[in-house]
């Protein structure tokens, strides 16, 4: 019996690309407006998905990714914060 893949399938602001939800950085909006990477399994507020490395991170800048996952702003130290997490990866 074939087992289904039920790995969620997400999409990367910065290549456009859908991967499984595990192979991508969350990014989370919280209920207070803060944006930050998500490193627990809190699910609350909204969240993004980045491929874990610097490409995409600026090509989400580029194209503000996040500010149109999250809409609203995003700063670039936001962006700059998360691309120090994917480093550390
Ligand atoms: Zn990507």
């Amino acid at each position: 019996m074939k087992k289904s893949n039920r790995t969620p399938k997400r999409r990367c602001v910065g290549c456009g690309k859908s991967f499984d939800q595990n192979e991508l950085l969350r990014v989370r909006k919280g209920a207070d407006g803060s944006v930050s990477v998500a490193k627990d399994g809190n699910m609350t507020g909204r969240s993004a998905y980045i491929c874990k490395n610097e490409n995409c991170l600026e090509a989400a800048r580029k194209k503000r990714g996040f500010d149109r996952s999250f809409r609203g702003a995003v700063s670039s130290e936001i962006y700059d914060t998360i691309r120090e997490e994917l480093l550390s990866i």
